[in-house]
């Protein structure tokens, strides 16, 4: 069986630990590769790479790294269904939706192109007789990301483009459930000119990535994962003295109200809840219906679940794919177990679909009348199960989600103007979409949740990601005439 490798120094470099992972296809069920765990010190060989690597890198030009940048994108476009096969294969969803992936992964390398705009800094001429004073911005050294399995190429994207051409070298740690995609990556890069060692991938586990946060010369990590381990990540990172940016797990709202289009709502709520059989920490997993809409809306969601097409990413017809493991459709699948006995009712239940036998398959499931303190309220399920709250008052939606211990996304579809903007200024939620189901920002924008989603300072890509790996140096600078020069003990003024 195929055994996955790390790539370290612009070549694939087996693990020796002995210690390895299973990856499936979870559309077949069946293992189809290994990947190798890194151990301590193949992470520490990958970072003194990297460590080399970085002085050559930082002094390239501008327009040097901008030239790699354009044509790593150039080389992405044209292996994109390559690719997005690739992510197929290995999560599970279907290549539509890879596609659609990559394409927001490509917006982060087409940010990056313009580097050499985002790395000006400001020069004030004069701030006192002679003297002027100015900022430049100076990449880190070393930096890591630590990612998902449910993005395996975007979510690297977020991460690499800025911190490459921003002049730093990187450490891949990608999620160990669909590991490939990072090594095609990694060889386009080298492809595009990237010297070797700028881009480097460990394959791993928890040993890797508690390498990672312990090791002294990496200078920041940034990490989007689950919240416990965002947690993790963020405490133990900041205490080894490292910026860290961590982003975490999700409920996402979205709040129809009464003048809502009812058919345009739905349309939204079932594309954004079952996309990705749900595992999208964008994903709408709670529709709460407002003022006596909860009926015709669910009517309305309901009419539209058998029609979609659920299947392997083979099938050119499928629109949602399994899950990632079976350990994990179980786990969904409990929601459906538990949500009777907790007094909400399963109106559409996925575990009865008629689905292909291998595979993890599990339908597209719909729970009407969940309240908070309900495991499916107050858990991220990360699955293709739509749950529906009912409130009677705009206040009370608005109360709901600002009781949430998540605050990634969440969305309002109404015909009021007045509304969704009252609704951007209350609701405690980073990224609102207003009759916008996924309000993932584009890439000259950054990304990034309020409360228990983020840790940590720093929203990921576009301009956050330029000063998250980037430090400010500021230069007070005059050039006087040497016969002018006196001693003086006073503290130094500008007036
Ligand atoms: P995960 O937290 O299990 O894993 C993320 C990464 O952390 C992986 O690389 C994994 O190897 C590593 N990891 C796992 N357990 C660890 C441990 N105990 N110690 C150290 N490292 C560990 O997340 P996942 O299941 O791969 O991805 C799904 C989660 O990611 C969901 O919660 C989803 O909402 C979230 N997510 C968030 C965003 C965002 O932008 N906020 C984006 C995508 C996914």
């Amino acid at each position: 069986m195929r055994t996955i490798e790390h790539w370290i120094n612009g070549a694939l470099v087996a693990s020796t630990s002995g210690r390895t992972g299973p990856v499936y296809n979870p559309a077949t069920g069946e293992q189809q590769a290994h990947v190798g765990f890194a151990s301590p010190s193949e992470v520490d060989a990958a970072v003194a790479v990297a460590k080399d690597a970085f002085p050559a890198w930082r002094a390239a030009s501008l327009s040097k790294r901008s030239e790699v940048m354009f044509r790593f994108r150039d080389l992405v476009v044209t292996h994109r269904d390559e690719i997005a096969r690739l992510v197929s294969i290995e999560h599970g969803k279907v290549p539509s939706d890879a596609a659609g992936e990559l394409a927001r992964g490509i917006e982060n390398i087409e940010f990056a192109c313009g580097i050499p705009a985002l790395m000006k800094g400001g020069y004030s001429e004069g701030v006192s007789g002679g003297v002027d004073v100015y900022s430049i911005k100076q990449p880190l050294g070393v930096v890591a990301g630590i990612t998902p399995f449910n993005f395996p190429a975007m979510v690297p994207m977020w991460m690499f483009a800025n911190a490459i051409a921003t002049g730093n070298t990187f450490i891949l740690k990608p999620s160990e459930k669909d590991p490939s995609v990072s090594l095609f990556i990694a060889d386009l890069l080298k492809q595009s000119g990237l010297p070797d060692g700028v881009f480097n991938v460990v394959q791993g586990d928890k040993v890797a990535v508690d390498r990672i946060l312990d090791h002294p010369d990496i200078e920041a990590v940034s990490f989007v994962g689950s919240t416990p381990i965002a947690q993790y990540i963020y405490a133990t990172g900041t205490a080894n003295g490292k910026r860290v940016q961590a982003l975490g797990g999700a409920k996402n709202h979205m709040v129809v109200l009464p003048d809502a289009d009812i058919n345009m709502a739905a349309d939204a709520a079932v594309s954004a809840a079952y996309g990705s059989a749900g595992e999208r920490c964008m994903a709408i997993s709670v529709v709460v219906a407002v003022g006596g809409v909860g009926d015709r809306l669910i009517d309305a969601i309901t009419e539209r679940l058998p029609k979609l097409k659920v299947g392997p990413g083979t099938d050119p017809e499928a629109e949602m794919g399994p899950l990632i493991t079976r350990e994990h459709r179980d786990k969904v699948a409990s929601y459906l177990e538990s949500a009777p006995s907790e007094g909400a009712k399963v109106v559409v239940d996925g575990r009865t679909a008629d689905l292909p036998e291998e595979g993890f398959f599990l339908g597209v499931s719909l729970i009407d009348d969940v309240q908070p303190g309900m495991r499916s309220y107050d858990d991220e399920i990360f699955g293709p199960v739509l749950s529906m709250v009912r409130v009677d008052t705009y206040d009370e939606a608005v109360d709901l989600i600002n009781r949430h211990q998540y605050g990634n996304g969440t969305a309002i579809f109404t015909r009021d103007g007045g509304a969704a903007k009252q609704f951007q200024y209350d609701i405690k939620v980073g990224m609102v979409g207003i009759n916008v189901p996924i309000p993932v920002p584009v890439a000259y924008y950054s990304f990034g949740g309020w409360k228990a989603s983020i840790f940590g300072d720093s929203n990921i890509y576009g301009p956050a990601g330029v000063d998250f790996y980037t430090r400010t140096k500021t230069i007070t600078s005059r050039w006087p005439d040497p016969a002018t020069s006196s001693v003086d003990l006073g503290f130094p003024r500008t007036r």
